[in-house]
C-alpha cells in the first residue's frame, strides 16, 4: 500500500503527484526509510480547498439518507481492507499490528455511527409569545473544514472529524502529521472505492508549520478541526486571520486516584492498561497515579510488576505484542528527561527505567514501560504530559487532597478513578475538573458519548451526536403567518 501511495496527494478526487519537496517517512521500530511523501506546495493547497467549496454545494444538499449509505460503504471499505491498512499503520507509526488492526475497524465503526447520524439531524420549532409565529431552528452544515491531525492514533482521529463532518453535509481538507501520512493517503484511498464523490475528501500531506498553517490561514476554509498539542492548538487559535469556527482536542496529564475501598486488581489491570497501551502516547493515558497510602506499597508494586510483564516488540513481527516501539525519537528523549528528572529529584524506580535488550530494539524507538514512586509535584511526570510509557505515583492521606492534587493542573481532559465505596465515587467525580471521568474502568471515550477536553485541553467535543453537530451552525428562521385568504 506504502508503494503505491507515497508522493501522491488526494485532491479532487485524483491522485496527483505532489510537486513539492519529499519528505522520507521512518519505521521507528527499525529506523528503515518506508517511502516519502509530498510537502504539499501553495498551489496544491489551494486546489485541495476549492475542490472541497466546490463539491461542498452538491454534498451539503444530497439527501442525508444519500450521505448516510455513503458512509457506510466507507466503513465496509476500511473493514475490507483492515488488514492492509493495519500493517500500513503499524509500519509508520509503531504499534503492534493487532492493534493498529483494532484502531481501523474503529474507525469503521465511526463510519457506520455517523451513517446513522445523518439521518437525525433534526431542527426544532421553538415557542414565541404569539401564535402566529413559528420559530424554526435548522441546523445547516458549516462549510469546509481543514482537519489537521497528530500521529498516535493516525487512523481513528482522522475518522472521527471526517465522519462528523461528512454526515453533517461538510467537505474536507485533510492534512496528517509528518510522521504517518500513509494511514490517511489509504483513508482517502477508501473514500475513493466507497464512492465518496470528488472534492468532498481530500488528503495534502507536509509539515504543520506549512501545509496545516496554510489551511489555518486560508479563507477558503471555514472550521479548523485540530487534535495535537496544547501549544499548536493555541497557536492555530492566535493565528486565524479571520473569523473560523474551531475544535481543538489537544494534551492532556491524566490522573488516577485509587482510594482504600477499591478493587486493587481492577485498578492495577486498569492503570497498567491506560499508563502503557500505545507506549503512552495517548492523550488520555494515566500520568499520575495518587494511592491512599494504607494501599500504597501493595498498589505499588503490583503496578511494577504488571508493567514489567507487558511484552515488547516490533509490532510486525509480534503482532500480539503489548507494546510496540514509540513513533519518534522526541517522545522517547521527553520520556527519558522526564525520568531522569524524578530520579534526580528523589523518586524511586519501580519497574522499566530504559530501553530493552537485544538486537530487536537495537535501531528502533524502544523503551521499557516504567513506574516511579515517591514522587511530588515538584517533578515533570506529575505536572507535564510525558506522552510516553512512564506514570509517577504518590501516596496521599486524604480523599480531598488527593482531588486538589488531581485538579492541579492547566489540563482538563480525562481523569480516572477506583473505589468501592459509593459516596467516594459521588464526591470525586463531580469534583474533578475533566471533560471525561471513568470511575472503575479506564476507557474515558466511547464513540456514542461526547468527548473533550476542558481548560488547556481544548475546545469542542468528538464522539456522539455532539460530534456532528461541531460540523453544523443553527440558524434561526421567524417565520410571521397571516389569516388564509380563503376559510
Ligand atoms: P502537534 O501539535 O505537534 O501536531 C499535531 C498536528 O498539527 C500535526 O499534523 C502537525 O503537523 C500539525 N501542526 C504542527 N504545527 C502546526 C501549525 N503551526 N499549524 C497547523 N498545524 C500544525 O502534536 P503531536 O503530533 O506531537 O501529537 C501529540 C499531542 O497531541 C499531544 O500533546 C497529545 O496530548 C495531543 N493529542 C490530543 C488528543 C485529544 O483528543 N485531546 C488525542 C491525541 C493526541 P506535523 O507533525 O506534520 O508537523
Amino acid at each position: 500500500m506504502i508503494q503505491e501511495l507515497a508522493g501522491m496527494l488526494f485532491v479532487d478526487g485524483v491522485w496527483r503527484r505532489g510537486e513539492g519537496a519529499q519528505i522520507p517517512v521512518e519505521n521507528p521500530a527499525t529506523g528503515e526509510v518506508l517511502g516519502h511523501v509530498a510537502s504539499a506546495t501553495g498551489p496544491e493547497i489551494d486546489a485541495a480547498v476549492s475542490a472541497a467549496r466546490k463539491a461542498f454545494g452538491s454534498w451539503s444538499r444530497l439527501a442525508p439518507v444519500e450521505r448516510s449509505k455513503a458512509l457506510h460503504r466507507l466503513g465496509e471499505a476500511v473493514a475490507a481492507h483492515a488488514d492492509a491498512m493495519a500493517r500500513t499503520m503499524t509500519l509508520e507509526q509503531g504499534k503492534p499490528l493487532n492493534e493498529a488492526r483494532g484502531e481501523v475497524l474503529k474507525l469503521a465503526e465511526a463510519c457506520h455511527f455517523y451513517a446513522e447520524e445523518a439521518v437525525r439531524i433534526h431542527g426544532e420549532i421553538v415557542p414565541n409569545t404569539t401564535t402566529d409565529i413559528d420559530s424554526l431552528v435548522v441546523r445547516e452544515p458549516i462549510g469546509v473544514v481543514g482537519a489537521i491531525t497528530p500521529w498516535n492514533y493516525p487512523a481513528e482521529l482522522i475518522g472521527w472529524k471526517l465522519c462528523g463532518a461528512l454526515a453533517a453535509g461538510c467537505t474536507i481538507v485533510i492534512k496528517p502529521a509528518e510522521l504517518t501520512p500513509f494511514t490517511a493517503l489509504a483513508i482517502a484511498r477508501m473514500a475513493e472505492e466507497a464512492g465518496i464523490p470528488a472534492g468532498v475528501v481530500n488528503v495534502v500531506t507536509g509539515p504543520g508549520s506549512k501545509v496545516g498553517q496554510a489551511l489555518v490561514e486560508h479563507s477558503g476554509v471555514d472550521k479548523i478541526a485540530f487534535t495535537g498539542s496544547s501549544a499548536v492548538g493555541l497557536r492555530i487559535q492566535q493565528s486565524c486571520p479571520t473569523i473560523k469556527r474551531l475544535s481543538l482536542e489537544l494534551g492532556g496529564n491524566c490522573p488516577l486516584i485509587v482510594t482504600a475501598s477499591a478493587d486493587i486488581d481492577a485498578a492495577v489491570k486498569g492503570a497498567a492498561r491506560r499508563s502503557f497501551r500505545n507506549m503512552g502516547q495517548i492523550c488520555i493515558a494515566i500520568n499520575r497515579i495518587y494511592v491512599q497510602h494504607t494501599v500504597a506499597d501493595d498498589f505499588t508494586a503490583r503496578l511494577g510488576r504488571a508493567a514489567d510483564q507487558l511484552v515488547i516488540g516490533n509490532g510486525i513481527d509480534l503482532p500480539d505484542a503489548d507494546v510496540g516501539a514509540m513513533a519518534s525519537a522526541e517522545p522517547l528523549a521527553k520520556t527519558q528527561d522526564h525520568l531522569a528528572d524524578a530520579l534526580s529529584k528523589g523518586a524511586r524506580l519501580v519497574a522499566g527505567g530504559g530501553a530493552p535488550q537485544g538486537e530487536v530494539f537495537a535501531r528502533g524507538h524502544f523503551f521499557r514501560p516504567t513506574v516511579v514512586a515517591d514522587c511530588t509535584h515538584a517533578m515533570k511526570v506529575m505536572t507535564e504530559e510525558t506522552f510516553g510509557p512512564l506514570v509517577g505515583v504518590m501516596a496521599y492521606d486524604g480523599l480531598d487532597e488527593a482531588i486538589e492534587l488531581a485538579n492541579d493542573t492547566p489540563y482538563g481532559l480525562a481523569s480516572y478513578l477506583y473505589a468501592r465505596d459509593m459516596d467516594e465515587v459521588r464526591h470525586v467525580s463531580t469534583r474533578l475538573d475533566y471533560g471525561n471521568v471513568a470511575v472503575n474502568n479506564v476507557d474515558a471515550g466511547i464513540m456514542n458519548a461526547p468527548y473533550g477536553g476542558r481548560k488547556q485541553s481544548g475546545v469542542g467535543y468528538e464522539h456522539g451526536r455532539e460530534g456532528m453537530l461541531e460540523y453544523m451552525n443553527f440558524k434561526h428562521v421567524r417565520i410571521r403567518y397571516g389569516e388564509p385568504k380563503a376559510r
